[in-house]
């Protein structure tokens, strides 16, 4: 009996996931560029004309329309299409693992963040403020509502309560952000350039503040393996010149940070 109402949430959840995917699309092609997120509607990022709402279907209208424009017939990015899907999938993951619940929309807005900042990271190295220090802020806040593993247990007893949750959140987001920065602010002094941008350091501490330090330690590693791996590889492959090539190393962390909850649960 209670399958079904599962299933119907879930369904939900995956439909609400294309829709916000389209609107992440938006945040993803405009933060970096610091254009406006809500005006105008959207519009082709080759030839400028605004886009019709049918040819602005999550998933579909990528495929009717093979991937290019409706008037300049230009590439749309496949991007487009990833975001929608991986967004919905995430949504539909979290929701049958939690039902329409308070955990369920923590984990779909980390998601969610994830999701924006691997592919700005990816196309631009950048990680918008936004994202970054809003994730931070959303972080902490859920904290209070949704509670955060952690160790802050030793020296506040008693039940789990709010504040120790908090504390966790800070402490998560604290212990994975800090060290990283000052290992790349000694790295850069020696080696006269930057290695590890501010937008790094903001996206660990907002990683900690949701999933606490454990899991986000785990997300850290996890992220900088397959970066490492990845990384390695298409330098190798493309024949880039290893100095001065700049990985995007946030969204290899972005990475991390969606799996390791998922493998942290099983
Ligand atoms: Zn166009």
């Amino acid at each position: 009996m209670p399958a079904e109402p599962q299933l119907f949430y879930v369904i939900l959840a995956a439909i609400f996931g294309l829709l916000f995917g389209s609107f992440l699309n938006v945040c993803i092609y405009r933060l970096p560029r610091d254009l406006s997120v809500v005006a105008p509607r959207s519009f082709c990022p080759e030839c400028g004309v605004q886009i019709a709402w049918y040819d602005n279907l999550p998933l579909v209208s990528y495929a009717i329309l093979r991937g290019r424009c409706r008037y300049c017939d230009k590439p749309i990015g496949i991007r487009y299409f990833l975001v929608e899907l991986t967004t919905a999938v995430l949504f539909a993951l979290t929701v049958s693992e939690y039902g329409p619940t308070l955990p369920a929309l923590k984990w779909a807005v980390f998601d969610a963040i994830m999701v924006a900042l691997f592919w700005t990271d990816f196309e631009e190295r950048i990680l918008p403020d936004e994202l970054t220090i809003g994730g931070i802020l959303a972080g902490l806040i859920f904290s209070v509502f949704v509670s955060v593993p952690g160790f802050s247990e030793i020296w506040i007893s008693g039940p789990a309560t709010r504040s120790r949750s908090f504390t966790d959140a800070v402490i998560g987001g604290l212990i994975l952000s800090i060290p990283i920065w000052a290992l790349g602010w000694a790295y850069g002094r020696l080696r006269k350039r930057d290695a590890l941008g501010l937008g790094d350091v903001k996206l660990l501490a907002a990683m900690g503040a949701f999933l606490g330090l454990e899991n986000g330690l785990f997300a850290l590693l996890l992220g900088a393996v397959t970066g490492s791996v990845l990384g390695l590889a298409y330098i190798l492959w493309k024949r880039k010149d290893a100095a001065s090539y700049e990985l995007p190393f946030g969204s290899f962390l972005c990475f991390g940070a969606v799996i390791a909850p998922l493998i942290g649960r099983r």
